[in-house]
């Protein structure tokens, strides 16, 4: 069943690069894994699948263990400083730096342990209480703040855009964060790229993809509703 919905998924993307002009190796699927067992990472993993998404460090630090070697996993939850210790040399990306004082922490770290972390800025684009990120009109400057750390590799952007019914009605969120992304592109900043778009989830990642996403996070449309009350 797993296998069924991924090739759903596939063929998804496909047609969404196919609408926009796009080449399917421009986007990289992340597969959402948060709350599922290895058992099920695993079966994804025999589909051939190798990059995973997680959003807390507790549950990546269980799970790398428990899989193969060569899967690339990315931190996309919101990260505390006291944890940055425990991932910053086993994640192939962080998607959610929003502050130049988790920045400070990652640089630290990265450092103790001789590695480089690639990240991408959050931006909470649609400006939402509830979500973190830092605001549109702020990121550049947070951005050439960040650019100085030496161990930090900054690919740029992430947003969690708003749950919407139709998801159309983030279209807008989606090209905000291209513009965003070409504008500070733009500023040729040293150590800063902007090669990297992860915007887009099970609900909205056709449309993510028409406006410039490269790398989507897919959760429920791979592994199914999430159970809350079961999981932890
Ligand atoms: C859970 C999560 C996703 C996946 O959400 P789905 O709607 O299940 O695809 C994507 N991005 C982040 C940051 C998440 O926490």
């Amino acid at each position: 069943m797993l296998r069924e919905n991924l090739s759903e998924v596939e063929e998804k993307i496909q047609a969404a690069c196919d609408r926009s002009g796009r080449r399917r190796e421009e986007v990289t699927l992340i597969a959402v894994s948060k709350t599922k067992p290895v058992e099920m990472l695993q079966e994804i993993y025999d589909c051939g699948q190798r990059v995973f998404g997680e959003n807390k460090v507790q549950e990546l630090d269980e799970k790398i263990p428990q899989m193969p070697s060569d899967i690339r996993w990315h931190l996309i939850g919101h990260l505390q400083r006291n944890k940055v210790k425990y991932i910053v040399d086993k994640v192939a990306m962080i998607h959610s730096v929003d502050s130049e004082r988790l920045a400070s922490t990652i640089q630290e770290e990265a450092k103790k342990k001789d590695c480089i972390v690639p990240v991408l800025i959050e931006v909470n684009v649609a400006d939402e209480e509830s979500k973190f990120g830092i605001s549109l009109p702020e990121a550049a400057e947070l951005i050439e703040k960040i650019a100085v750390y030496d161990h930090i590799s900054i690919q740029g952007l992430m947003t969690i855009a708003p749950y919407v019914k139709d998801p159309e009605q983030n279209r807008k969120v989606f090209s905000q964060l291209k513009q965003l992304s070409v504008d500070i592109a733009g500023k040729n900043i040293n150590n800063v790229t902007m090669s990297v778009l992860s915007m887009g989830m099970t609900n909205d990642y056709e449309v993510a993809i028409e406006e410039g996403a490269t790398m989507v996070r897919v959760g429920t449309g791979i592994f199914g509703e999430r159970n809350y009350n079961q999981v932890q």
